[in-house]
């Protein structure tokens, strides 16, 4: 009886499961997991999940009962050692498992601060998995002065949750602006005007030069000669894929494990899908960090590995909740060359329009969810409406859906 293996238990690795179960697959299943939690969603760690909001148990994809019931082997608490490809196997916490068809679901690790300039002090946090949510929360007590790293949508996220919870926040970022690799000035200036109101202190252009204290993270030192006293810090300075398996198994990396099309690696019985994973795009090779993409393409992978044969044509799409603001992204916004802004209906709403000559490639969406989804299907239908029209704000947005 074929085995198909699948080596991380997170979204893409729970989709990919599902989706084999769902298409009929008789064959085994085993799905490993290094965390020793069942899959769960990662965007309420930075949000309703950190606020105290959210259950744990709300957090799982699906209840753990599921797996027994669709006869999906869940294998969690312990990384996978190795591969080895021409006898494929695969060693798990001592045990060799053989497989007939692999998938790396392994996602991204997030980037840390070198020890040298005091970025493995106890109180120096990151945002990625539940263990690092679950210690912590309790560093977020009112009053609390908390160095938040990083202006990327992670540390933004933080930073709402602080400030909601009363603590005082300072967020650096390096880069003149936040935001700068994902969204445009409009988008960032709208977002940093909310943060302000909130009492967020966000310092941009200016880096970190080093974290200091004894046992524990104590002070900051930033590049401008300013030296802040801090009870903890979150570092959001991105991620990078998690190809260590797959590297040490000699297969092809390229900012991420190589895929083909279809989600194939450079080893024809191995498959990849996910934050870990880069796929063919307009010429060039796109890896996404979002719940759609992984998602999508762990369904995709699923399909192909029975055989299926079928493209990976990627929608993307992301969100970011801070406060009561809610962000709707759709599409790419790499290679923009103009920006249009639409006004809300409602106050605190906007949409920014992004264009390469006419072509539009992305919108955000902000508290405008008629203009996300209008942008969305726009983009993904690859028409493109004129930013005069998307402009003026007597357009019927929907109109320009008919037109
Ligand atoms: C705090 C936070 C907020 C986010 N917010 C949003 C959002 O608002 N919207 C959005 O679209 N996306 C968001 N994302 C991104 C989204 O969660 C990821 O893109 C998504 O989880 C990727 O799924 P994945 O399965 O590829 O990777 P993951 O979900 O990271 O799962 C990979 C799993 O593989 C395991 N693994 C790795 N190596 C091994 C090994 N050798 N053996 C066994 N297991 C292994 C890891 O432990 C991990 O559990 C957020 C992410 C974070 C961290």
């Amino acid at each position: 009886m074929s085995h198909i293996v699948v080596v991380g238990a997170g979204q893409a690795g729970q989709s990919l499961v599902t989706k084999l179960r769902g298409e009929g697959f008789e064959g085994q299943i085993t799905l490993i997991g290094e965390e020793p939690v069942p899959p769960y969603q990662r965007p309420p760690l930075s949000k309703k999940y950190l606020l105290g909001e959210m259950e744990l148990e709300r957090l799982f994809l699906r209840p753990e009962s599921f797996y027994a019931e669709h006869d999906i082997a869940l294998r969690l608490g312990q990384p996978v050692q190795e591969i080895d490809r021409a006898a494929k196997t695969l060693t798990v916490g001592g045990e060799v498992i053989a497989w007939d068809r692999l998938a790396l679901a392994t996602g991204a690790v997030p980037r840390r601060l070198p020890a040298a300039i005091g970025g493995d002090l106890p109180g120096v946090h990151v945002v990625r998995k539940l263990a690092d949510v679950d210690a912590m929360a309790p560093e977020f007590a009112p009053g609390r002065r908390v160095l938040i790293v990083g202006g990327g949508y992670i540390g933004l996220e933080a930073a709402a949750v602080a400030a909601r919870k009363g603590l005082q926040v300072v967020l650096v970022e390096a880069a003149e602006r936040i935001l700068q690799r994902v969204a445009s000035a409009e988008t960032a200036a709208f977002i940093r005007q909310v943060h302000r109101r909130e009492g967020v202190d966000i310092r941009e252009g200016i880096g970190l030069e080093r974290l200091e204290g004894e046992g524990r993270v104590r002070a900051a030192q930033l590049g401008d000669g300013t030296r802040l006293e801090v009870d903890f810090v979150i570092v959001g300075v991105g991620v990078d894929p998690d190809v260590r398996l797959a590297r040490a198994a000699e297969l092809e990396i390229d900012n991420g494990i190589a895929v083909d099309v279809q989600g194939r690696s450079s080893d024809p019985a191995i498959w990849a899908a996910g934050d870990c994973a880069s796929f063919p795009w307009r010429g060039g090779r796109l890896r996404l960090e979002s719940v759609g993409n992984a998602i999508d393409m762990g369904e995709l992978v699923a399909l192909n590995m029975l055989g299926a044969g079928r493209p990976y044509e990627a929608k993307p799409w992301f969100w970011s909740d801070q406060y009561d603001m809610k962000l709707q992204i759709a599409g790419l916004n790499t290679g923009y060359e103009q920006v249009v802004s639409r006004p809300g209906e409602q106050q605190d709403a906007a949409s920014f329009w992004y264009f390469r000559g006419d072509e539009l490639l992305a919108v955000d969406a902000i508290n405008d969810p008629r203009a996300y989804m209008v942008g969305k299907r726009l983009v993904e239908a690859g028409r493109s409406p004129a930013p005069e029209a998307v402009a003026d704000p007597g357009t019927d947005l929907k109109a320009l859906l008919r037109s």
